[in-house]
């Protein structure tokens, strides 16, 4: 799970996030919505330890960022300790940023082979297992441009997948998609969320999708938590007023 305790994060005098604390359980579906500029990326920025905290603490899975264990003292984490940390986490972008030189196949092992050291034989199978499951059995041996955006981000998910993480965080993966291949990609990840037990924790602009796979649904606003619920209450019955206002404006 992901537990984040009193974080600030500041981008010189712009306060992003205000002592925010929330938590996703092992296993749940957690999507992040709001306005433009409230803070979404950011926190999973801060996961990806592609940022830091200003103050508070951040948890995975029951590890601090900040800090590691050395002996019975706590001291500052070091780049080995936050590599560990972050193999549990699978993340997927609005961009696909796949290898161009590299086959599908090739673009799923990689680091299967390199970071976890499986056989290539062993990764090769499982590549296959997850390009099966996003759809794309028969493109294994295609190059990332000889496929649409909504195939290459399907791509993007197995490759994610294929490290066996815990958590998988999802940033706007269909904003940079033609619209009629959005849905190809979103149908991907029901299936995934009906079919696994990872953690998700969602930022999109798709509230279709937020409603059919979220737990919980948070609402953001100006770095903070202004509501939050299961997706029937905040999308039926919102009873913040900014909420009222952004899903009028988005729906
Ligand atoms: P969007 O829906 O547009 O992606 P968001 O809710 O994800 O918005 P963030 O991208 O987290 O918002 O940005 C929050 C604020 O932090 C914005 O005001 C943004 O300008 C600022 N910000 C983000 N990254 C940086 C950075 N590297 N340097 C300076 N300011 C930044």
């Amino acid at each position: 799970g992901i537990r984040f305790e009193g974080v600030v994060k500041r981008f010189g005098d712009n306060v992003v996030l205000r002592e925010l604390d929330f938590s996703v359980a092992p296993g749940e579906r957690v999507t992040l919505i709001g306005p433009s500029g409230s803070g979404k990326t950011t926190i999973l920025r801060l996961l990806m330890t592609l940022e830091k905290v200003d103050d508070g603490v951040i948890w995975v899975n029951g590890r601090p960022l900040s800090h590691m264990k050395r002996g019975l003292r706590l001291v500052p984490a070091d780049e080995k300790y936050l590599h560990r940390v972050r193999n549990d986490i699978g993340m997927v972008f609005q961009q696909f940023n796949l290898f161009p030189n590299m086959s599908v196949l090739r673009n799923v092992t990689e680091a299967p082979v390199h970071v976890l050291k499986l056989s290539r034989d062993e990764a090769n199978e499982r590549a296959r297992e997850l390009l099966d499951l996003v759809g794309l059995a028969d493109k294994a041996d295609a190059h990332p441009a000889q496929l649409s955006g909504g195939q290459q981000q399907r791509v993007a998910i197995a490759r994610a997948l294929a490290m066996q993480p815990k958590i998988l965080l999802l940033d706007e993966v269909t904003s940079a998609l033609d619209p009629e291949l959005v849905a190809g990609v979103l149908d991907v990840l029901r299936n995934i969320a009906n079919e696994t037990d990872i953690t998700m924790l969602c930022v999109t602009h798709e509230m279709g999708f937020a409603r059919d796979v979220s737990d919980r649904v948070l609402m953001f606003d100006k770095g903070q938590i202004v509501e939050e619920g299961s997706p029937e209450k905040i999308f039926s019955e919102p009873e913040n007023q900014r909420t009222q206002d952004f899903l009028h404006a988005v729906l």
